[in-house]
């Protein structure tokens, strides 16, 4: 494939669209409803600014996961239990990223939660 990977990934329902025969072409009016510094959850799907969700990097040199920084494939996830818990549970980071989650990464996102 030549798809080539974006520094922050499109959100899996574009990324499937754009597979997907039917719909190979993608119209402006379709990218264009996505604004730049706009993110969808992996988890929820809501979309909102980039700086609200966590933002998980699949490091392009070294295919590590990591938070935060680096660059590479990114997913992003609202920073509540509910959305970490079905991105865990349901490897929607995991399936987004194209990796394998390292159980310490879920552990540190859990240990940002705003306790109760
Ligand atoms: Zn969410």
């Amino acid at each position: 494939m030549v798809v080539k990977f974006e520094l922050d990934s499109h959100p899996n329902t574009q990324a499937n669209r754009l597979r997907s025969p039917q719909r190979s072409r993608v119209s402006p009016t379709e990218i264009g409803q996505m604004q730049p510094n706009y993110r969808r959850c992996i988890a929820c799907r809501q979309v909102a600014r980039k700086e609200t969700f966590w933002r998980v990097v699949r490091v392009y040199s070294s295919h590590q996961v990591q938070l935060d920084r680096g660059m590479g494939r990114s997913a992003y996830l609202c920073r509540n239990a509910e959305c970490l818990k079905i991105a865990q549970k349901k490897n929607r980071l995991g399936r987004s990223l194209k990796a394998a989650i390292p159980e310490e990464i879920y552990q540190i996102l859990k240990q940002r939660l705003p306790s109760e």
